[in-house]
């Protein structure tokens, strides 16, 4: 499997820390792919892998410097590791996105605490705003409330999903206050005793990847764990990074699906040429995502809405080619990759989560609609 090579990249400047990416793609290479069904069928969540993609810097090129971001490593990092196993690009989303917030804070206890720790991967996490990004468009209702108390506040209610999670991990949220003081974002800390992770039922994909369930039972959440209060402001300017990241996850599956087709080639090319998706298409379309996804990465605070509107159209795109690329890639395969030793199905499996976490398909055609309440 080829890294995404910096030379490759259809930029027409020098990516920085070029050298992180390729690193990451070497351990994808040598160290993710032999653990890839493992973490796939839910045995394996690896922590230690994590940890060492964060001693060679995969969680903190992206970390603002004098008020400026540039995403386009840790997206290219994810991708390496995406072109390997969907569900550790996915675990690598969540601890960028989670540096993303630390980093991002107003808090300046906070991120002399935390964004460091989060950036070199000494401390481990992920992201729960699933439910408060389908809350700010009308679809659901926010599942967290807050109330205020001496030096902070206290917290109850459950998320239904959270990943890259552990006892001694931390996910940064939003609460609802009840006294109608609008929206609080936060970090909690999973080894307080009055948060619980429970196991979730077991998923089509992404097994290995630490998701629980969390309950918050009446949580002490101190003024040094708030990311943002109020949140609304917060949220606008790291909502483009947010979706960003994501498009690491779609180029790594996409380039995968696109070798799988060429491995097959071959033997099977005589007959394959009649199906209407072929590999060069998915190598134009792959081009044409990078191309877009790296100009956009450069400028994650743009607070232009037609900036916003073309993040939005992009992750949608990269949701549909994931399932198109995946798909087409089980039909090149034919009975090889029907079988469950052969990784054409896993990448099914996990194109589909690309299309359907938040935010969604549907969450996504809503946006651009302009449905936004
Ligand atoms: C493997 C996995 C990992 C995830 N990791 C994260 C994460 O790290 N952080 C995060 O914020 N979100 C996470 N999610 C949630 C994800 O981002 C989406 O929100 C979710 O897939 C549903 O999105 P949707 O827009 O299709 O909503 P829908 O599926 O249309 O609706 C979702 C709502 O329906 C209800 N619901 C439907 N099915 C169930 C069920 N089986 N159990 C309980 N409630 C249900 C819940 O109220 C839920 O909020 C994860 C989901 C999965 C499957």
């Amino acid at each position: 499997m080829g890294s995404l090579a910096v030379s490759r990249l259809a930029v027409d400047d020098v990516l920085p820390s070029a050298s992180v990416a390729d690193q990451v793609a070497d351990i994808a290479r040598k160290n993710l792919a032999p653990l890839a069904t493992t973490i796939d069928e839910g045995t394996v969540y690896p922590d230690e892998l994590l940890r060492r993609l964060g001693d060679v810097g995969a969680w903190g090129s992206h970390q603002p410097v004098n008020g400026a971001a540039d995403l386009r490593c840790a997206i290219q990092s994810i991708a390496a590791l995406g072109e390997v196993c969907g569900a550790t690009a996915f675990m690598a989303w969540c601890q960028n996105t989670l540096v993303w917030y630390a980093s991002n804070s107003d808090n300046p206890k906070l991120v002399a605490k935390f964004a460091d720790k989060f950036g070199s991967g000494q401390i481990l996490g992920g992201t729960g705003l699933s439910n408060p990004m389908k809350s700010f468009f009308g679809i659901e209702k926010l599942k967290l409330r807050g109330r205020k108390v001496e030096g902070g506040y206290i917290v109850k209610g459950a998320l239904p999903w959270v990943s890259n999670l552990g006892p001694d991990h931390y996910f940064g949220t939003i609460f609802e206050r009840e006294d109608g003081g609008g929206i609080v974002m936060f970090l909690a800390d999973c080894s307080d005793p009055a948060i619980t992770l429970q196991p979730c039922k077991p998923f089509l994909a992404m097994d290995g990847t630490g998701t629980y369930g969390v309950q918050f039972r009446d949580v002490f959440v101190p003024d040094e764990l708030i990311l943002a209060e109020p949140a609304g402001p917060f949220v606008k300017k790291i909502r483009a990074g947010f979706i960003l990241l994501q498009a690491g996850m779609a180029l790594g599956l996409i380039k995968d699906c696109i070798q799988i087709m060429d491995e097959v080639d071959g033997q099977l090319g005589h007959v394959n040429r009649y199906l209407p998706q072929q590999p060069v298409q998915f190598r134009e379309l792959h081009a044409e995502f990078e191309k877009e996804t790296m100009a956009l990465a450069r400028d994650p605070y743009n607070a232009d809405d037609s900036y916003w509107r073309r993040v939005v159209a992009l992750r949608l795109r990269a949701g549909d080619a994931s399932v198109a690329a995946a798909h087409a890639a089980m039909l090149h395969c034919g009975a090889r990759g029907y079988l469950k030793s052969h990784r054409a199905q896993r990448r099914l499996r996990e194109a589909y989560f690309v299309a359907i976490v938040t935010p969604a398909t549907k969450q996504l055609r809503k946006m651009l609609a302009g449905d936004e309440h």
